[in-house]
């Protein structure tokens, strides 16, 4: 292995880094979680690459298509680029067992409390899994997390910044050499 890897944040995205309003797709509707932007952009400066992790069964549902989510998450780019933070990669399910179209009535692992996206991840990216931790607001978030190996960390909500910078605390002295 000569590749450097790096460590991950995933991220789940509504709840985490915009607010949900529930079923959040159109780019009008996305309202950043307080410290949402600057806590991305301290992962980026720590090294961290920064992996959304999201479920999307609006698309099974049939609220909206995959081409809205994609357009979602272009709108939520170009926001971050204002202040310098960067999402490195999006992964979302538009899978539900029971939804109403066909081609997503899937009980898919990618869904979470699956650990299907966070194992892609580590996958396809140059990634420690060891050094790498999720961060949600939900308990199938911190299920996924563990399914897949790596640490999980459950946003009580309040300012994303300051969790992070707290994780981040842990996480430096969880890896120091002793
Ligand atoms: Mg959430």
């Amino acid at each position: 292995m000569n590749r450097i890897l790096r460590p991950a944040a995933f991220l789940d995205r509504d709840g985490v880094i915009n607010i949900d309003h529930g079923y959040t797709h159109r780019p009008q509707d996305l309202e950043f979680v307080s410290g949402a932007p600057a806590a991305i952009r301290r992962l980026n400066e720590a090294g961290y690459m920064v992996v959304v992790v999201t479920n999307q069964s609006g698309v099974a549902r049939g609220y909206y298509g995959e081409d809205d989510v994609a357009r979602f998450h272009a709108h939520m780019q170009r926001e971050l680029r204002r202040v310098t933070a960067r999402i490195d990669a999006f992964y979302s399910c538009p899978y539900h067992a029971e939804g109403i179209v066909p081609a997503y009535r899937v009980d898919h692992p990618d869904r979470k409390p699956g650990p299907g996206m966070i194992l892609r991840a580590l996958r396809q990216l140059p990634i420690d899994a060891g050094r790498s931790f999720m961060i949600g607001d939900l308990p199938s978030d911190m299920a996924a997390a563990a399914g897949a190996g790596v640490a999980g960390h459950r946003f009580p909500g309040g300012d994303l910044d300051d969790f992070v910078a707290g994780v981040l605390l842990q996480a430096s002295a969880a890896n120091r050499p002793t």
